[in-house]
């Protein structure tokens, strides 16, 4: 498959899911459900474009982050400015995440944002609409080493198209994917499969 760049969000979806990753960035599905329009409509609200200047902190919202080094894109909720010292901050619909998939987005875009600004960027947040809490992320080397070792991962899948197996948990739950899925269905031919 021919790509330049990962988009930061294909590794939030590839540490959520492999399967849902690959349904999205190379076979091109796409399915809206409640969650999913509920976070569009939240990611349109915050992507009012535009510098606010408040005191000593600076906020910038929908711009493009990018990294050369790793080959990411991605667009950014919210960039604040304390101090001088930059950190990004990611908006989520919803209470705290189960999954650490929200962190690792947050960390790319930090990745991103260290090479932009050439500083070194240690924390980041997620917005959590339906609590209106932040929560801290803290980049530190486990994350990062999470992170690079995920973008490693998208871009064998970008690279070889290789479909990882569909595989039912409790994440396929909230996923808008599951009707073209059906992991459960999947589970049980495998099992089928394995045990002839
Ligand atoms: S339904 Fe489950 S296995 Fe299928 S894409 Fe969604 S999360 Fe992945």
């Amino acid at each position: 498959m021919n790509y330049e760049y990962i988009q930061i969000a294909a590794l939030n979806q590839y540490a959520y899911c492999s399967h849902r990753c690959w349904r999205m960035f190379c076979a091109g599905e796409f399915t809206d459900n409640q969650y999913t329009i509920e976070g569009t409509a939240l990611h349109d609200r915050v992507h009012t474009t535009g510098d606010i200047d408040k005191e000593d902190t600076w906020q910038i919202r929908a711009i493009y982050l990018k990294s050369e080094k790793y080959k990411l894109i991605g667009k950014s909720d919210l960039i604040e400015v304390v101090s001088g010292e930059y950190y990004p901050i990611e908006y989520k619909r919803g209470r705290k995440g189960e999954w650490d998939n929200d962190e690792l987005q947050v960390c790319a875009q930090a990745l991103c944002l260290e090479e932009m600004t050439g500083q070194n960027i240690n924390i980041g947040y997620i917005y959590y609409a339906h609590s209106h809490q932040r929560q801290l992320v803290e980049i530190n080397q486990e994350l990062r080493d999470s992170a690079i070792a995920t973008i490693e991962a998208v871009t064998n899948l970008l690279e070889t198209g290789t479909m990882p197996p569909p595989s039912y948990s409790k994440r396929c739950k909230g996923c808008s994917l599951y009707s073209q899925c059906l992991p459960k269905a999947s589970d049980k031919l495998r099992n089928y499969q394995e045990a002839n």
